[in-house]
């Protein structure tokens, strides 16, 4: 047999490794290395038929052992001249053991030894051979040594160990810069996928059944890489929810963009009046490059993933798409719209290159769609990599949007408990903190709280209780003994409030029915009453109280807007351009026509209706028991 002497170069594999090459995850280097210690001498001869023949010759004389290291040296010391071309021949069995060489020593006949090379060697020297090394130069000077290598655990010890010791060997250093191990992916409880257990779940099945990007991105998604994964449907389902989101804001988006024939590259940003929630979003956007680029590069993908997923489904779908809904149904060029096109646009200019590589189909059609007539390149994968904005950045209104939002959802509850719609408006809504941050926030996007919680004002305040006091029996009894009773009833005709501040205080010296006594705070029960127009909600920096106070002007208002939800759901269902003109017919109680008819400015604007007729309903005509009304719209 034949062997290369490792032990030779052990010392020196485990100092270049340290020196050049950083593992992922880290704890895998130190499995390496005692790996490395712990090889013997690599065998590399096989007795095989395929495979690389051992270049090495041997004099029948003398003995004397030559490696060929090329096909011209082969060719020079060859006895018989070998007139073929090097792509004429091929350099494996059995051609090449019919080249006897000269012995440079004695003269006499060198054959080759008949063994092949082991596999290991041939993965060992990839890194340069894939480049066509020592043929060509100029590659292997471009790109080696290879920036990055990723196999399953089952290579630390054989592949990764392989390139580094054949390439020490061979160049005195490692032949990558990053290496990365992955797990295996088993079946949803975690065994071994097998076609004995009736488990195997295959690659063609899934991209049959949902598609290959989701595939993609869920295998990345799912769990850190050099954890085992367990497919699950169910995981990849919900990957596949995100993606439809995506899709489903791009089609509103486009489809609201191409009826104002939308031009982003006709629009100065700097002229555009942003709200602040265009500002938020764009920060947003600029920040998850940072999450993403900094995911890939310590190859935790899935962190690189899920921040995608969270800003798709949270910061996009749920939150800026909700907010700026109403801004794109206003007509021609306001440039409040505009600003919200313009943000649209950039967001997914900048998130379809983040998905690109996760997402690769998704996202190049609709890039066609929507970047590529803007942006002169022929498709998303021909695109730079996002450069993170530095001018958008903002983490404070980042924070304090996130604040927002909490208050937002405890409204919404508080809204719930209260038994009022979001389509009623309220009069007002209190935030009691004492944390800055929220109420900078509260102030500054005083607007977005207002239309968000549909209130006519959003302070921060705070709510005077109601104070309650009782007597402790508990405490009265044993310090006062026959007096207690005395004491307690003296305590019940007291004003609350009062007493309950003067205890606050300190003890009271009081005078009952000619005997003195000292009163302490432990001597009540204090319980804390909200205003009964008030519902209370907490959320993380405080509470949020709801005004639940209904005035007539806050009915009319709640109920015009449950008329229009319901006419725009007809003109939907009608399929009607955003530009058609009806007239509306609404037949309802006395009570609701003398609301809405205070608010018919409202409706028409709303609902693009040149006229609403109090009238037998026409055209197309639906009832509406819940607003006791049946309504007719008629396109014009
Ligand atoms: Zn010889």
């Amino acid at each position: 047999q034949w062997f290369l002497k490792i032990s030779k170069v052990k010392e020196k594999i485990i100092e270049e490794n340290d020196k050049n090459v950083t593992w992922y995850p880290d704890w895998v280097k130190i499995r390496y290395d005692n790996g490395v210690m712990n090889s013997g001498d690599w065998c590399i001869s096989r007795q095989r038929y395929w495979g690389i023949p051992l270049p090495i010759w041997v004099c029948e004389e003398c003995g004397n052992v030559h490696v060929v290291g090329s096909f011209e040296e082969l060719k020079e010391m060859s006895k018989e001249p070998i007139e073929k071309d090097f792509h004429e021949v091929d350099l494996h069995k059995p051609w090449v053991d019919t080249v006897v060489l000269k012995c440079p020593k004695c003269g006499g006949d060198m054959k080759r030894v008949k063994d092949v090379l082991d596999v290991w060697f041939d993965s060992g020297i990839a890194s340069w051979a894939s480049l066509d090394y020592p043929r060509r130069k100029d590659l292997f000077e471009r790109l080696w040594p290879a920036d990055f290598i990723v196999e399953g655990e089952d290579q630390v010890t054989k592949w990764f160990y392989s390139q580094q010791a054949a390439s020490v060997v061979a160049f005195g250093t490692v032949p990558y810069k990053k290496v990365a191990m992955h797990g295996y992916v088993l079946d949803e409880k975690g065994d071994k996928m097998s076609k004995s257990l009736g488990n195997i779940i295959r690659p063609e099945e899934v991209v049959q059944k949902e598609g290959r990007d989701p595939f993609r991105f869920y295998m990345l998604w799912a769990t850190t890489p050099w954890e085992n994964l367990r497919f699950s449907w169910k995981g990849l389902a919900q990957v596949k929810r995100m993606l439809n989101i995506l899709w489903n804001v791009y089609i509103l988006a486009s489809t609201y963009m191409s009826l104002d024939n939308f031009d982003p590259t006709k629009l100065n940003p700097r002229e555009l009046p942003f709200r602040k929630e265009d500002k938020w979003i764009l920060s947003k956007v600029n920040s998850l490059i940072d999450a993403v680029e900094e995911g890939m590069e310590a190859f935790y993908l899935t962190r690189a993933t899920r921040a995608i997923e969270y800003f798709v489904m949270e910061d996009l779908s749920r939150w800026y798409v909700r907010l700026i809904r109403k801004r794109l149904w206003v007509e021609k060029d306001d440039p409040d719209k505009l600003a919200a096109y313009w943000t649209l646009w950039k967001v997914f200019d900048v998130l379809l290159r983040l998905m690109a590589p996760f997402t690769p189909y998704i996202t190049e059609e609709i890039y066609q769609n929507l970047i590529r007539p803007f942006s002169g390149k022929e498709s998303v994968h021909l695109e730079d990599w996002p450069k993170k904005d530095e001018a958008w950045i903002d983490k404070e209104l980042e924070k304090e949007m996130e604040i927002v939002r909490r208050i937002v959802e405890a409204g919404s509850a508080a809204r719930q408990r209260a038994k009022i719609k979001l389509r009623y408006p309220v009069r007002q809504i209190l935030i009691e903190t004492e944390d800055e941050m929220t109420k900078k926030a509260v102030e500054k996007l005083n607007r977005l709280l207002r239309d968000q919680l549909n209130a006519k004002e959003v302070k921060i305040a705070r709510v005077e209780r109601e104070i309650r006091i009782k007597p402790n029996f508990a405490k009265l009894g044993p310090h006062f003994k026959g007096d207690a009773k005395l004491i307690a009833k003296w305590i019940e005709e007291q004003n609350d409030r009062e007493l309950y501040e003067k205890l606050m205080q300190g003890k009271l010296k009081v005078e009952i029915e000619g005997k003195e006594f000292t009163i302490e705070r432990e001597h009540i029960l204090v319980e804390e009453e909200l205003p009964d127009f008030l519902v209370g909600e907490e959320f993380d920096h405080g509470k949020v109280f709801v005004d639940k106070t209904l005035t007539r002007e806050l009915m009319m208002e709640g109920l015009a807007r449950e008329f229009v939800r319901r006419i725009q759901e007809m003109r939907k269902h009608l399929d009607l351009d955003v530009n058609d003109r009806i007239v509306v017919y609404i037949e309802t109680t006395e009570e609701n026509r003398e609301l809405l008819k205070e608010m018919l400015d409202y409706i028409k604007g709303e609902t693009r209706a040149v006229e609403v007729k109090f009238e037998e309903p026409k055209g197309y005509v639906v009832e509406w028991p819940e607003v006791e009304a049946k309504i007719g719209i008629e396109k014009v």
